[in-house]
């Protein structure tokens, strides 16, 4: 393993939420950090691999009240990484998903940090592949969409019909604050009510959910299933080859 160096940031990503999941140089990252500042969305079972006396810093919302905004957070481990801390800055998924990775990684080079990026699974494809889905396969598309349905200002300039058009599963993220209007742009765009879609709540953890219906039934079938955030909503063809696997499929238990 690469020495985690005082005074560095390592930028990793913790996978879906199932420690098992974390790559092993996310492993080693929590038992040598000193700082780890990390999401809401970070799972505590991976938190609770740190070292006895590292100290967790959380970047997230907690109990309805505003998550710390992006500059704050740059700050932390600027500062952190200049009291030549070892620096963890733990993220869901893959930090360079949908995840403000990226302005980190920018703050970090501008500030003269030397960091690490650490992939992770990204949930979308973590909670599709666990609950029988394909991203791909050879018969049915040799392309996949990834597209957010909301960004953190809670605006969206996405073209539905255009991603609509192309024919290929899209995968997306925080799908379930817009869903109608989601739901509504992909018809207007063509994707016919029939499609297969699938809400995977929470995958890899206890309260993990999987509503597979249609998306001209998935506003009923989410509300009643009480789907929540956090959730991946998949669309397409793909969905529907679940149930070939389902009769020997075992669960991520
Ligand atoms: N960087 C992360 C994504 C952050 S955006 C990644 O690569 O996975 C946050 C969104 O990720 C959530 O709204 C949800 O859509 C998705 N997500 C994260 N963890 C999830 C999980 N365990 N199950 C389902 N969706 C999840």
């Amino acid at each position: 393993m690469p020495d985690f160096l005082p005074g560095e940031v390592w930028l990793a990503g913790a996978g879906p939420g199932d420690p098992r999941l974390l790559t092993l140089l996310a492993l080693h990252a929590l038992a040598t950090a000193d700082d780890i500042v990390h999401d809401a969305l970070v799972d505590p079972r991976a938190l609770a691999l740190k070292r006895a006396e590292a100290e967790l810093i959380s970047a997230g919302k907690r109990g309805g009240r505003p998550s710390p905004n992006q500059r704050d957070i740059n700050e932390i481990l600027i500062e952190r990484a200049r009291l030549g801390r070892r620096v963890l800055r733990l993220k869901g998924g893959d930090p360079f998903v949908f995840g403000r990775g990226w302005d980190e990684a920018l703050a970090l080079t501008a500030a003269g940090i030397r960091f690490r990026v650490i992939p992770g699974i990204t949930a979308g494809l973590a909670a599709t592949a666990l609950a029988g889905i394909p991203a791909t396969t050879r018969e049915t598309n040799h392309a996949v969409v990834l597209a957010a349905g909301h960004r953190a200002d809670g605006s969206s300039t996405t073209d539905w019909a255009a991603l609509a058009r192309l024919g290929q599963p899209i995968i997306l993220y925080m799908p379930m604050s817009q869903l109608p209007d989601i739901v509504a742009a992909l018809q207007q765009g063509g994707l016919a009510k029939e499609t297969p879609a699938a809400l995977l709540q929470s995958a890899t953890t206890d309260s993990e959910r999987v509503v597979e219906s249609t998306l001209g039934a998935l506003l009923d079938d989410a509300r009643r299933n009480g789907i929540g955030s956090p959730a991946i909503l998949v669309i397409g063809s793909v969905v529907g080859l679940r149930r070939q696997l389902l009769p020997r499929l075992a669960g991520w238990q």
